[in-house]
């Protein structure tokens, strides 16, 4: 159905990027942004190495998500530890639910994840249909899979008769555990993993946040950090790899406070969404802004929508292109059975399109497992506006000598357990204490109460306040995967005419020579401004300091390149690691102080006196100057 609001739009299915053919694949590689690991060994599936180029671009990156997210929310920042003790991955679900459904090839063995086996098998069978009724039956599979039960799978597979890449047959889907089992410690017998994402460390270490907080919410925690996932078949290069950086914001309310004072800031963007309806219904995006899509409950809730704005705003800003960004809502299936919203920023890539930020409403899951099964009660407290209350409550009364002799060391682990339970609690407890005994899990250990040694009353109280288990909306970036999407998104290659003209080897070559461009924003780029002497000349050399030292002095980092190559081919070196700006020292400069500065998409040069080139180049850079209009202004005369 129609929405009332906002209007549908298609989307590009392609980004027309052919990774191999356009040199983009090894453009990456040769010039080493971001390269195989331990490739003189043969490589592993799922490890990758960034080198110069794709360090800077990341720290840019990173930087940038810092100020955005941390600095302008006011979070709080922790750097906590990867390994991770077993009990806090059991207690958060993951020890037996992170898991991906797998298939191994009769046989060989060989592994493959089965809802991307079943997706490929579907997109074939897509290509060779002329039925236009079967194509869209297969077209609804492929709308479906990420809905599919794990049961709905296995009938899917078999319906389809869904064999492995090489033709042969598979098993039935089984699951495999994601997590990198370790051990810590020399026994051996302490088991833990490396964590899976950065978010549970937040919710461990809650109390001393809220503290910090001074008791407060709603308030944000951020960490930034390395993920590790055990990828059944990682092959989409650097998009499915088993090591990756992440940047995890746990924003903390209360339950039914989720609205945002900032959500008018961005209430009037508008965004290519892709809710669940769609999915399902017309295939196309619903473009309507986020007001509205809060308003028509398309969105869960303004906190939702506030960081759905702000990615898109962090995304579009750092390179992604408006076109190729879509939002799309989690199926029903898909989304943990905790959470009451998720939402998933794709991007456009060779690939297809691609989950690079999910967005999810995760309730008061992780806090009150953790409370449940640690030794801490993970609440907020707030104190009731309208003064203190009388309320019938249920009281617990722990006869201390009775449960310090049966529980023995575990009888500490009581009361924590009991003041995490709320009054639902309390009356599960009471009703099964009748029953005979109960057992419990506090601490992480099995306990079993008698109903001699709990008195569980109804009493009438005057309270001033209530404990809560707060909220969480998790914002969760995958840093790999928006960086590469963003080199893919501004990588294009253009006719080496201005390069070849002024490369004397070149110009028999003239016009045949494709030349690759990364076309980052200057904020983004490894380096902003390369330093070029034309010729590698005493005279033209002793200037490159005086230079280099006033674009430091403005922050601006910068590459010297004096190899005396000619100087297009130079130009060239620097368009495909996408530095913005070059600047060339050449007979001009000794007479008069200025040289020529290049601007890497337009290729048109301006001629600026030294003495001017810093602060023009920040403001350049920092987008307080358009380059367009510098050129349209004629301050500086052009440089041909
Ligand atoms: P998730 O916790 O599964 O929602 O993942 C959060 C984000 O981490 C995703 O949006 C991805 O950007 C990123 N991510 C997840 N798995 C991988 C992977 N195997 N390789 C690279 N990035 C990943």
């Amino acid at each position: 159905m129609q929405a009332s609001f906002g209007e549908e739009i298609p989307f590009q299915s392609k980004l027309g990027l052919d990774r191999e053919a356009s040199g983009f694949s090894s453009t990456i590689t040769r010039r080493f942004v971001i390269a195989p690991s331990f490739s003189i060994y043969g490589g592993v599936a799922g490890l990758y190495d960034y080198g110069p180029v794709g360090c800077a671009v990341k720290a840019n990156l990173l930087n940038r998500w810092r100020s955005h997210f941390i600095i302008e929310e006011d979070m709080l920042e922790v750097d906590c530890s990867c390994v991770t003790p077993e009990a806090v991955l059991e207690a958060s679900g993951h020890v037996a639910k992170f898991q991906d459904l797998m298939v191994k090839e009769e046989g060989t063995g060989t592994c493959f994840r089965a809802d991307h086996l079943l997706e490929e098998h579907m997109e074939k069978l897509m290509e060779k249909e002329k039925n236009e009724d079967k194509k869209k039956e297969y077209a609804a599979v492929v709308a479906r899979i990420d809905d599919f039960s794990p049961l709905e799978l296995e009938e899917t597979m078999a319906k389809y008769r869904v064999l492995s890449p090489e033709g042969k047959p598979v098993s039935a889907p089984f699951p495999f555990n994601l997590m990198f089992a370790i051990s810590i410690g020399p026994t051996g017998m302490y088991k833990g993993f490396l964590r899976p994402e950065t978010a549970q460390s937040i919710f461990t270490n809650f109390k001393r946040l809220l503290e910090f907080q001074g008791g407060k919410l709603p308030f944000a925690a951020a960490q930034i950090g390395r993920a590790f996932r055990n990828e059944i078949a990682p092959r989409s290069g650097v998009l499915r790899v088993r090591e990756f950086e992440m940047c995890e914001i746990e924003h903390f309310v209360k339950e039914n406070e989720k609205s945002h004072p900032k959500f008018v800031t961005v209430k009037d963007i508008k965004l290519p969404l892709f809710p669940q309806e769609q999915q399902l219904g017309s295939g196309k995006l619903l473009s309507c802004t986020l007001g509205e899509a809060v308003e028509h409950g398309i969105i869960a809730n303004e906190t939702l929508g506030y960081f759905i704005g702000r990615t898109y705003l962090f995304l579009t800003e750092s390179g992604v292109k408006t076109d190729k960004i879509r939002f799309r809502q989690h199926m029903k299936n898909e989304m943990a059975h905790y959470a009451c919203d998720c939402w998933d920023a794709e991007m456009l890539t060779s690939y297809g399109w691609i989950e690079c930020v999910g967005i999810a409403d995760r309730s008061c899951f992780d806090l009150s497992q953790h409370s449940m099964k640690s030794n801490e009660t993970l609440v907020a407290y707030e104190q009731y506006k309208d003064g203190p209350r009388v309320v019938e409550a249920l009281e617990v009364e722990v006869n201390k000598g009775l449960v310090g002799k049966a529980l023995r060391g575990d009888a500490k682990l009581l009361a924590p357990y009991i003041e995490s339970l709320d009054e639902a609690g309390k009356i599960a407890l009471k009703q099964e204490l009748e029953s005979g005994q109960a057992k419990i899990t506090a601490g992480g250990k099995e306990l079993t109460l008698t109903p001699e040694m709990l008195t569980i009353k109804k009493v009438e109280k005057k309270v001033s306040g209530e404990n809560f288990f707060p909220h969480v909306i998790e914002p969760s970036f995958g840093v790999g995967r928006i960086l590469y999407a963003i080199l893919e998104q501004n990588f294009y290659t253009r006719e080496d005419s201005a390069a070849a003209a002024a490369d004397e080897k070149d110009k028999s070559k003239k016009g045949d020579v494709k030349r690759a461009v990364l076309s980052l924003p200057p904020h983004l780029a490894p380096v902003q401004c390369s330093v070029l002497p034309l010729l590698d000349k005493d005279e033209f050399n002793a200037i490159i300091p005086r230079i280099v030292s006033s674009l430091k002095a403005e922050r601006l980092s910068t590459k010297v390149d004096s190899t005396g190559q000619a100087i297009g081919r130079r130009y060239a070196r620097t368009d495909e690691i996408g530095i913005p700006f070059g600047i060339t020292i050449d007979h001009q400069t000794l007479e008069n102080d200025t040289v020529t500065l290049r601007e890497r998409d337009t290729t048109a040069q301006l001629r600026v006196p030294i003495a001017e080139l810093a602060l023009l180049i920040r403001d350049l850079c920092e987008g307080r100057q358009a380059w367009q209009a510098l050129l349209d202004s004629k301050k500086y005369p052009h440089h041909q």
